[in-house]
């Protein structure tokens, strides 16, 4: 479960029906098979009548571990050497070498979490900062299970009256009752989905940050910015990689969030086929930003290039910075006024930290670093709540156009079921592969 290399000390975790009894054929030291469950022993593991190292063994029986199997741990001497040894005689044993996440994968299946508290062991390891922990803790610990499991309470509860209904026909009132009280639960349900749907996108922002390009024409000040902002910031986190595809050139820490940033410099080097590529490249930039800071220069007049960007940025979430507020004013301030607006000098380190707070007050950030970040973060789930919501318009037309109640009843068991898909009490194998494969080897 420790990453393999040279430290204090390296554990080595076993799982499943023969792990006490596979574990205690290269221990001595007492008898593992009769020692209490969560206790901690001292021995050394052999091989034959050679010792290998000095261990620690931790004996854990089922049902009250991660795995609900009987678990061991092995605290030996970190270090490449004694660790292999000791994984070489386990396999020569008995054991296989555990697939990427194979251990959080068990836990689910035997139950002893759901598919979000799973995502979230995930998320906890790959968070970067305080908040994306805190974060990723409430999912784990259930919190954001609960979120949905509360909201299939809330289906469940009409659809056992909606039975009632079927099975007692004979009471004709009830009928005519249940879809009266159908309405508003079926409308308290939808805004409760709309809420987590909207709030993931907070969620979002912890976990995965801010991404921000900046554009703007060759020369307005965009690499300059960039580097005062990150050199700037003593908690700099650069190089993600892996974390996302695209070319992140560097990322600074505001208020516990993360603004990665991805300068469009780059784009000039292309110089043959000028300034179109540069523009075309920007747009495509700007459809998949969370914010563009529009970079001109205050001593150039607008062209007809930064016309159009302005138009495509307006949908989005935009500041533009009129940069080089040291040099004499050649930019129409009047024709940009309207938008929300940075002037900055970087000769003169002014404006730097007004962008901040504009980038503070656009995503809200104070709220959403003082709320308890209980988010429902992951595309997987995010994509079955908007299915969810879509069955709900269903119901809701069901209504309307005066269907029998029992074909208004198979639109809420698939909401209901699509539920279920999120916290993984129906699943699809493939899927629970995939996703588990994810995970770093020995989770
Ligand atoms: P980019 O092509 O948009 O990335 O622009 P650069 O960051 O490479 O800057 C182009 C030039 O403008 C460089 O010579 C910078 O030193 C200069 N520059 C950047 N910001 C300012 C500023 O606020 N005032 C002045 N006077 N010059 C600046």
């Amino acid at each position: 479960s420790t990453a393999l290399g040279v430290g204090a000390t390296s554990i080595i975790r076993v799982s499943g029906n023969e792990a006490i009894s596979i574990v205690n054929k290269i221990f001595k030291g007492k008898d593992l098979e009769t020692v209490p469950s969560h206790s901690i022993n001292y021995g050394h593991i052999i091989d034959g009548e050679k010792v290998i190292d000095e261990v620690l063994v931790s004996i854990m029986r089922a049902p009250r571990t991660f795995t609900t199997e009987d678990t061991v741990e092995i605290n030996c001497h970190g270090g490449i050497a004694p660790t292999n040894k000791i994984l070489e005689l386990l396999l020569n044993n008995g054991c296989r070498l555990a697939e990427p996440g194979e251990f959080t994968k068990r836990a689910f299946l035997n139950g002893r979490i759901d598919l979000i508290e799973a995502e979230g062991v995930m998320d906890l390891i790959n968070s970067k900062t305080e908040q994306a922990r805190n974060m990723a803790i409430n999912q784990v610990n259930g919190k954001v299970s609960s979120l949905i499991k509360n909201l299939r309470q809330e289906i469940i509860e009409v659809l056992a009256n909606i039975e009632v209904n079927i099975d007692y026909p004979e009471y004709e009132d009830i009928e005519q009752l249940t879809i009266q009280q159908l309405i508003p639960k079926i409308q308290k349900i939808k805004e409760e989905i709309k809420i987590i749907l909207s709030e993931s996108e907070n969620g979002k922002i912890v976990k995965e940050g801010i991404k921000t390009v900046i554009i703007g024409r060759p020369n307005v000040g965009k690499s300059s910015i960039l580097n005062k902002l990150i050199n700037e910031d003593k908690a700099i986190v650069t190089d993600i990689e892996g974390t996302t595809r695209d070319i992140v050139e560097g990322s600074l820490n505001v208020d516990g969030i993360l603004l990665n940033i991805i300068d469009t410099a780059g784009i000039r080097q292309t110089e043959d086929l000028v300034e179109k590529i540069g523009v075309n490249k920007s747009l495509e930039l700007i459809d998949k930003a969370d914010l563009i800071l529009f970079v001109l220069n205050n001593n150039q007049e607008l062209t007809e290039d930064d016309r159009l960007i302005l138009e495509k940025i307006e949908e989005k979430n935009y500041i533009i910075i009129v940069n080089k507020i040291d040099l004499e004013n050649r930019l129409d301030i009047k024709e940009i006024e309207n938008n929300p607006i940075i002037y900055m000098s970087i000769v003169n380190n002014e404006g730097l930290e007004e962008l901040k707070k504009k980038i503070k007050e656009i995503f809200n950030l104070e709220k959403i670093v003082t709320s308890d970040l209980t988010y429902l973060t992951n595309a997987r789930s995010i994509s079955l709540l908007k299915q969810c919501l879509e069955g709900i318009k269903d119901i809701e037309l069901g209504i309307e156009q005066n269907n029998p109640i029992d074909m208004v009843e198979i639109d809420i068991k698939r909401v209901w079921s699509l539920l279920g898909e999120i916290i993984g009490e129906t699943y699809d194998e493939e899927l629970i592969d995939q996703l588990f494969s994810q995970f770093c080897l020995g989770k």
